[in-house]
C-alpha cells in the first residue's frame, strides 16, 4: 500500500485559523520573529492567529475568557512547538514558551483585554 503524503499533511495541519498564516502561526497582521502564538477564542473555541484574523474570518463578535477559566483553559498555542498552555501559564511565562523557550512578543500584553477578561484579574 502506498501512502498519499499530501493527504497525510492535510490531516495534520495546525488547528489555527488566520489570514496568510505561516508555519509558526504568524499572520498578515503580526509577523515579526516573535509573533508565533495563536489564541483560542471564548466565543467559538477556535484558535486564531490574532484578534484581527478572528474579526475578518469568524463572522461574529469576539468574546473574552472569564478569569475563572485562566487556570484551566488551554487557550494559547505555541507556533514553534505546538504546545498548548493555559492562559495563566502564558501570562506568567515571561514572554517565553514554557516548553520550547521560544520568545513571544511581549507587546501582546497590550492586547490581552481583547482575549481575556482581565478587568477583574
Ligand atoms: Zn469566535
Ligand atoms: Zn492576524
Ligand atoms: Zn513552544
Amino acid at each position: 500500500m502506498e501512502k498519499d503524503t499530501n493527504s497525510w499533511k492535510e490531516h495534520h495541519q495546525s488547528p489555527v485559523r488566520g489570514q496568510k498564516l505561516d508555519a509558526q502561526t504568524r499572520c498578515q497582521h503580526w509577523h515579526s520573529d516573535l509573533d508565533i502564538i495563536a489564541i483560542k477564542f471564548a466565543c467559538c473555541g477556535e484558535f486564531y492567529a490574532c484578534y484581527q484574523c478572528h474579526e475578518a474570518l469568524a463572522g461574529h463578535a469576539a468574546q473574552q475568557w472569564p478569569t475563572a477559566k485562566f487556570t484551566t483553559e488551554k487557550a494559547i498555542y505555541c507556533g514553534a512547538c505546538h504546545f498548548e498552555m493555559t492562559i495563566l501559564e502564558y501570562m506568567e511565562s515571561g514572554s517565553r514558551c514554557p516548553k520550547c523557550t521560544a520568545a513571544f512578543n511581549p507587546r501582546c500584553e497590550n492586547h490581552w483585554h481583547l482575549y481575556f477578561d482581565i478587568t477583574t484579574y
